[in-house]
């Protein structure tokens, strides 16, 4: 099986979401393999967020990500990265995210869209060794 990297961003684990999208992962059949708050320092968050370095909201996902606790998570399953994303819905959670993901149901804004995850087999492994070593 696959596993994939999900984060519950500061904005989910400050409205409380946390059980929510453990919840929704679990109904769809994925097993939670590891969960830990982390509080993310500025050297995780720019590894994390490597990919985005130079576009023009590159320093509020920083700022954003590094603001309080995240949630982070190993989650296994068959075709896991997809089946997260998925659930996850579309990033901008209006144009994009269809009704019954989480980021249809639960957010208004691409800056604070509560989740991440991995977006390819070989991002989850270096996301999965950048997070949990
Ligand atoms: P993630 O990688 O977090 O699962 P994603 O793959 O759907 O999300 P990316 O394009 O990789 O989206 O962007 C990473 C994150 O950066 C998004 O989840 C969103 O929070 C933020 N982001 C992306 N585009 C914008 C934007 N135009 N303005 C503000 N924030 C953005």
């Amino acid at each position: 099986d696959e596993r994939t990297l999900v984060l519950v961003k500061p904005d989910g684990v400050q409205r409380g979401l946390i059980g929510e999208v453990v919840s929704r992962i679990e109904r769809k059949g994925l097993r939670l393999v590891s969960l830990e708050l982390k509080t993310v320092d500025r050297s995780l968050a720019e590894q994390h967020y490597a990919e985005h370095e130079g576009k023009g909201f590159y320093e509020e996902l920083l700022s954003f990500i590094t603001s309080a606790p995240v949630a982070a998570m190993v989650v296994e399953g068959p075709r896991a990265v997809a089946a997260f994303r998925q659930i996850a819905g579309g990033t901008d959670p209006v144009e994009k995210a269809v009704p019954g993901s989480i980021r249809g149901d639960l957010a208004l804004e691409t800056g604070s869209n509560i989740v991440h995850g991995s977006d390819s087999p070989e991002s989850a492994e270096r996301e999965i060794k950048l997070w949990f070593g």
